[in-house]
This record gives structure tokens, sequence and C-alpha cells, in this order.
């Protein structure tokens, strides 16, 4: 293999060179200059004013309150506006929407209705849709059939449709069922539970199913820690840490029990999804390990979709886990359609919960993009508004650090440079193209 394919590599590398090339050099003209009434910085929590802000080839120039604004540059004047970086929702499942009637949040009857292709164009819609909303970066958390998170993931890089940064997990990890309970039939004679889960119930089915992930393009690698009363022991986790730290990538651990929560602590995983296995004591262990909590924590306003009391818990353990500074990211677990809003809209409601824990706005921003960015691991290149990075932001006519509710109303969305919302208006035309205008990407 290894004579056959630096050959076919060599060959695809210089035709993006070339592509990218001639696209640089036609793009190399074109600077973007956007005046930017506030200027907001999550990490410090200030505001600079009357700043101008260039962007070239989809990345960040130059910033300041002094920055000349080059002839023949495309001007943007936000100067009515706050500017800051985009959002993150470390928890959302793009390509599932479960039907109200008649399974409610089983989804099992989706998996088996729905089509992995189907679900694919859903996923665009309700990529689009968290855009419009501010979030230029989801992690997509798997129960996306076949693949269909990674599918999104590569038509958005590729420049054929508008999107948020997607970091797919690809299938979710869990013993012979996942997350379902299905009859013997169904399980072993239909495999019907596939592709939803990946079945791995073994530590060499554990490294396989890491192995299979990550050479179909997942960007995270998510398990089920205690889906089944049997779950995951910390070994298995520590397994699946170590297998997947070889692809370069970390793992975030369903978890529903106390006891599975202890078991993903103990192991070192990289992050939590859910709040159901959190205690006082683990927040502490949390903050001193790092270990980021993605709490998903559905207000009680989305009616129908907690309860009074799960929502009490979750208000008070979010409180909690704030008082014990463990690192918080600004998660969903948006799966559902609410008549009437957008899947961008559902997830802004989220900021109710944080609300109601009492969390100062400057922290809830900070979950929401720095906290985002490092869980995402993008923070290197994608998400603060500082030159060299890729030129991402959005802009409320608000302030969010005096009322986090300013987020509910976008009325400016940049992403890669390229203007997807104006106005308040979806304006997406630069995002569509025939071709792939980035370049191929490898999966
Ligand atoms: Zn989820």
């Amino acid at each position: 293999m290894s004579t056959f394919m630096p050959r076919r590599r060599a060959g695809m590398l210089a035709g993006v060179i070339a592509l990218q090339l001639l696209f640089g050099s036609l793009a190399a003209a074109q600077v973007t200059a956007i005046k930017a009434g506030r200027l907001l910085d999550p990490e410090s929590g200030t505001i600079a004013t009357n700043q101008v802000i260039l962007v070239e080839n989809g990345k960040f120039t130059a910033i300041g309150p002094d920055v000349p604004i080059p002839a023949g540059a495309e001007l943007i004047d936000l100067s009515g506006l706050t500017v800051l970086p985009g959002l993150v929702d470390a928890h959302n499942h793009l390509a599932l929407t479960y039907k109200e009637v008649p399974e409610r949040n089983s989804y099992y009857l989706t998996s088996i209705l729905d089509a992995t292709p189907l679900r694919a164009i859903q996923a665009a819609s309700n990529g689009i849709q968290m855009l419009a909303a501010g979030f230029t970066i989801v992690r997509d958390m798997g129960n996306s059939g076949n693949y269909a998170d990674v599918a999104l993931r590569q038509a958005i890089e590729q420049g054929w449709i508008p999107g948020p940064t997607i970091i797919p997990s690809g299938l979710i990890i869990g013993g012979l069922g996942g997350q379902f309970w299905p009859n013997p039939e169904m399980a072993l004679d239909r495999r019907i539970v596939y592709p939803e889960y990946l079945e791995a119930d073994t530590p060499d089915e554990l490294v396989k199913a890491v192995r299979q992930n990550a050479l179909f393009g997942a960007r995270v690698i998510k398990i089920c820690v205690d889906c089944k009363p049997w779950g995951y022991s910390t070994d298995e986790i520590r397994l699946v840490i170590r297998e997947a730290a070889k692809a370069g990538l970390k793992v975030e651990g369903h978890v529903q029990t106390i006891d599975g929560g202890k078991r993903a602590v103990e192991a070192g995983i990289w992050s939590i999804a859910h709040d159901r296995g959190m205690t006082d004591e683990l927040h502490k262990q949390m903050a001193i390990k790092g270990v980021w909590r993605a709490g998903t924590e559905t207000p009680i306003s989305l009616t129908g979709h907690t309860t009074r009391e799960r929502y009490d818990q979750t208000v008070a353990l979010l409180r909690n886990a704030w008082q014990n500074r463990t690192p918080l990211t600004f998660s969903t677990d948006a799966d559902y359609f609410v008549p009437g809003r957008t899947r961008g809209e559902v997830a802004i409601e989220f900021i109710e919960t944080w609300k109601a824990a009492r969390i100062p706005d400057g922290d809830i921003l900070r979950a929401m993009t720095i906290n985002g960015y490092r869980v995402s691991e993008t923070e290197q290149v994608r998400g603060p508004i500082k030159v060299g990075m890729f030129a991402d932001l959005i802009a409320v006519p608000g302030n969010p650090l005096d009322g986090i509710d300013a987020l509910r109303d976008v009325q400016f969305v940049l992403k890669n440079g390229m203007v997807f919302k104006r106005g308040g208006v979806m304006l997406p035309a630069a995002f569509f193209n025939g071709g792939p205008v980035s370049g191929w990407n490898a999966r």
C-alpha cells in the first residue's frame, strides 16, 4: 500500500494546490473591511469600541481602532452592532429529528424509517438553521444514521453548502443494542440497530470501533458509558481513550448514572455528556482533571422536553458545577422539532437554564464561545477574533454581557470570511458551489 498511496496522494495534492493557487490569486484582491461599533472579547469580558476588522482569503488579517481600510475593500458597516465570535453548541444531533408520534424520545422508529441520505439532507437544513442563529461550530454527537454527520462536515468544508464547522462523532460506540433495547430478532437476525450504533462489547471490538470511526471521518469519539447496567469499565474507557489518541481524537462519554460518571472521570475522559451522572464530588474532580462538562441543560420553557423535577435538578447541578469551577460548555442535545422555531432557535433557548442557575452573563458567554472552541479543539485556528484565525463572527444589536438574551437577535453572521446573514436576513449565495472550491477534503 505504501508504494501506491503516496503517488495517488501526490497527484491529488498537486490538484488541490493548483486549485488553491488559482482561487487564492483571484480572491487575494478582495479585502473585506468590517466596521464594528463594539467588539466583544469573551475571554476578558471587555468591549472595544469603533474597531476595524480586515478579512482576506477567509481569515482575519488586521483588527484595531486605527486600521486603514484599503482602497477597493468591500465595506460592511456594523457600527451600530456588537460584534463577537461565533457560538458553539457542544452537543447537537443535526441528522436526527425524532417523531413526536408515536415514539417521542426513543427514536428507534425514526432510525428505521428514515434512510441516511434523507437524514443527511435534514442535517444540512438543521446546520443552516444553527448558523443563522449564530452557531458557527457544532459538535454533532452521533445518531446520524450511517455517517450523515461526516458527510455534512465534508459538504460544508468543500464549499457546497453553508453551515457551521462540524465536529462529528460518527457512530456512537456502545454495547449490543446501543441506547436501544431491541428484541433478539431485531438485534441479532436483522441487525436493525445498525447503523444507529456501533456495537462493541469486548476490548477487541472497542479498538475496532474506534478505528472504524476514525477511518470514516469522525473528529471526536463518542461512547455510551452506561447505557446498559453493565456498561464500560474504567479500564475499557481507558482503552478507548488510548486508541482514539492514536488518531488524534478525544473521547466524549454519554453518562446517565453516577457510577458511570465516576468511571468516566477516573479514566480521564475528555468530556461528559448530560448531567444525570453528576454530583458535587464529581464536579470537583472534573475541575481538577479538566474534564469538560456538556450538561445538555434542557429549559423548562421547551414544554414537554423536561419535567419540573428534572429541570430543578438540572439547574441546581449546573449552579453547583459553576461554583466548583468545572469546565463548562454550552450544549443542547437538540434532536426534536419545536413548531414555530428553527433548530437554532431551539438551541439558543437553552440560555434560560443558565440564567435560572444564576450564572453571570460573561461566564455563559465564555461557555458558548471560548470553552466551546476548546472542547471542539479549534481554538488555534477558529473561534477567537484574532489575526490569522478563520474569519467567523456574529453581530447583535444589544450587549450580551448586559443580558445574555441579546444573543437571541443575531443580525449578522460571517463564516470563513463570507457573509451568511446580513440585516437579519440569510444571504448565503456565496456558499453554494457546484464543485469543491475549498479543495477535495479527504475523510
Ligand atoms: Zn445526545
